[in-house]
């Protein structure tokens, strides 16, 4: 598969104080694909998101879309690619002007981007996104607040997908729906990649969120990447200590696959002072001496599977 995105050796510092939110993350997403990106609030995954958009400058590192360059791109130069990426948020109230009707908001964003002119094109491709996100044309002159969460967040959706973009970055998007509701959108959203050969980058605080949807799966700490693997091979064998603990809490049907639940001792260190060496080792259930002394680098453990951490990868 091509390769759509490629972000390398990505930082995102803020200060002061220092705060490495971001601390050197790479990893390609294929035209067509989901890679799910989960960790723990406060482990720099939205962070992330915004940076890949450009909403946020890069503190350093690299991102490619399609092969260019775009890391130093101005606003100007930006332009065309703020319509190939888009962003969905969690929080759909928000994202909505709340004294537009949907019709109007739908159709000015159509305007602005000189996607369609005229009352009538308008209405009717207005009418068609919202088909897409499964909505009929009853709803064109209600506001926002008469819409339930779900259903705002389609708005939201059909909103980003106006501009016809080819990556998607769904930043916890279902997180603050029912669970009834959040397995709709997911499935929407699963329905429009097939449909419109979407990709996506798929941010969650757990592994139950991502599993259906994402191809790969990136699990974050503190500003890293711990583990990068096909789905399978990470849930089927996932290496890191922490992915392992993640994976522990994810419910599962069948009591032959259920794994001993492992609760982590202690809470995130703060990313302003992050543990030296290994930043998982303050919570680590296996870490040894080397965990504290040396940063442990992202490497191949299996085929499509990276892993950072000391265990097994032989002596110092
Ligand atoms: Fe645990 Fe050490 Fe591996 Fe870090 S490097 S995850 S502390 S065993
Ligand atoms: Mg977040």
């Amino acid at each position: 598969m091509t390769v759509l995105l490629e972000v390398k050796e990505l930082q995102k510092y803020f200060s002061p104080p220092m705060l490495r939110a971001v601390d050197g993350v790479s990893f390609t997403v294929r035209k067509g694909e989901t890679l799910g990106i989960v960790g723990e609030s406060g482990c720099g995954k939205s962070t992330l998101g915004r940076v890949i958009l450009r909403l946020l400058d890069p503190s350093g590192g690299q991102i490619f879309y399609n092969g260019k360059n775009i890391t130093g791109l101005n606003s100007r130069q930006m332009l065309p690619y703020r319509k190939k990426m888009q962003i969905v948020f969690q929080d759909p109230a928000g994202a909505l002007n709340p004294k537009l009707t949907i019709g109007r908001a739908l159709g000015e964003t159509l305007r602005v981007h000189r996607l369609a002119e005229g009352r009538k094109e308008v209405e009717e491709k207005v009418v068609s996104l919202l088909s897409l996100v499964g909505m009929g044309s009853e709803h064109l002159d209600r506001y926002p607040h008469q819409f339930s969460g779900g259903q705002r967040q389609r708005i939201v959706l059909a909103r980003a997908l106006a501009v016809q973009p080819e990556l998607m970055v769904c930043d916890e998007p279902v997180s603050a729906l029912d669970v009834s509701i959040q397995a709709q959108i997911m499935n929407l959203l699963a329905e429009l990649q097939e449909t419109l050969g979407l990709s996506y980058i798929f941010i969650a605080h757990n592994l139950s969120v991502v599993k259906h949807i994402s191809d790969r799966i990136a699990v974050m700490y503190l500003g890293k990447i711990v583990e990068l693997a096909d789905k399978q091979s990470l849930f089927q064998n996932p290496r890191h200590p922490y992915t392992q603990a993640l994976l522990s809490a994810v419910p599962v049907a069948d009591p032959q696959l259920r794994r001993k639940r492992i609760i982590l001792s202690g809470e995130v260190p703060s990313p302003l002072n992050p543990p030296s060496g290994c930043r998982f080792r303050t919570r680590c259930p296996h870490a040894f001496d080397r965990c504290a002394r040396e940063e442990p680098i992202l490497r191949q453990t299996a085929s499509n599977h990276q892993t950072a951490c000391h265990l097994g990868s032989g002596p110092t």
